[in-house]
């Protein structure tokens, strides 16, 4: 088995395929040895496990999976990498690769023909274009996940590890916290990535909750709020809000009044339980 953290292997098995980087789809691949082992063993994976991955690359990331878990569905949007990862995977039989954007894949029917009866884990190196909306649309399918360990820009980690009502808070941290419990378990510098990426990476853990942390009825509705709240950052809630969802603002005043906010409150230093408050009072 070869080093797929080596750079001249990379090489060599890039330039044999005739495959060169595609910026735009945010190849940057890992060369440093200890980080997939240490994101496979973080992931918890055993004979079980049926370990999702997107985007293998030349699959370092994919080959510690396959040691690891009972099965690998690896989705990888750029079909010129499928005879590298047909040459770099030969000595596994749990690999399939799936040649398709995971965006645009039939996610819980693909899960459920493939990996019935097993646990499933989210494992990989994102392409940073999209790293909210796989993470979003992961969350949002109410797939049968046990947890997602990913690694992200740095600064994606911090909104997305961030508490919900502080500084770092935005749309997609109360998301996450409403689906999940977050931690950041290492970080990775930029030069441990082929070709180096401007910004560093971290890879962060979600544990997929049971249940949510506050008892919302309509969630559709809790979603455009907190989307509407932080639509406009440099704004009170009050006007956010109000222009987000097209409630006149006196109304909108007297909600945050009801629900014990000053007026003059801005998004970011909401709860949960104050979006859970203002959900409530504002749907009717
Ligand atoms: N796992 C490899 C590693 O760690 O070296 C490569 C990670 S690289 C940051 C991101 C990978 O995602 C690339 O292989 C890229 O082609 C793939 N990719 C980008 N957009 C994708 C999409 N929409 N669906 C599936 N794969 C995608």
């Amino acid at each position: 088995m070869r080093n797929l953290s080596d750079i001249n292997v990379i090489k060599s098995v890039m330039g044999k395929h005739g495959v060169t980087f595609n910026k735009g789809l945010g190849q940057n691949f890992l060369v440093d040895p200890a980080v997939c082992p240490a994101m496979a063993e973080a992931a918890g994976l055993n004979e079980n496990t049926c370990a999702i991955e997107i985007g293998p690359g030349v699959g370092v990331l994919t080959a510690e999976l396959a040691k690891r878990a009972g099965k690998v569905l690896s989705f990888e949007v750029d079909n010129r990498l499928l005879p590298v990862l047909a040459e770099t995977l030969s000595d596994f039989n749990n690999v399939e690769i799936i040649n398709e954007d995971v965006m645009k894949a039939d996610l819980p029917k693909i899960i459920e023909e493939k990996c019935k009866g097993m646990e499933i884990c989210v494992v990989a190196n994102l392409p940073y274009y999209i790293t909210s909306p796989i993470i979003m649309l992961l969350l949002e399918s109410k797939l049968p996940i046990k947890n997602i360990t990913v690694m992200v820009q740095k600064e994606a980690a911090d909104r997305l590890c961030a508490e919900v009502g502080s500084r770092d808070g935005g749309a997609v941290t109360v998301a996450v916290s409403y689906y999940s419990e977050s931690e950041k378990l290492f970080f990775v510098p930029r030069d441990s990535f082929l070709p180096p990426p401007k910004v560093n990476s971290e890879v962060i853990q979600l544990t997929v909750r049971k249940e949510p942390p506050v008892k919302v009825e309509n969630e559709e509705f809790f979603f455009k709020l907190v989307k509407a709240a932080f639509s406009q950052r440099r704004k009170t809630a009050e006007n956010s809000i109000s222009a987000g969802l097209g409630i006149n603002k006196s109304i909108v005043a007297e909600t945050l009044e009801n629900a014990g906010l000053e007026r003059t409150v801005r998004a970011e230093k909401l709860t949960m339980e104050d979006f859970e408050a203002l959900a409530k009072l504002l749907n009717v």
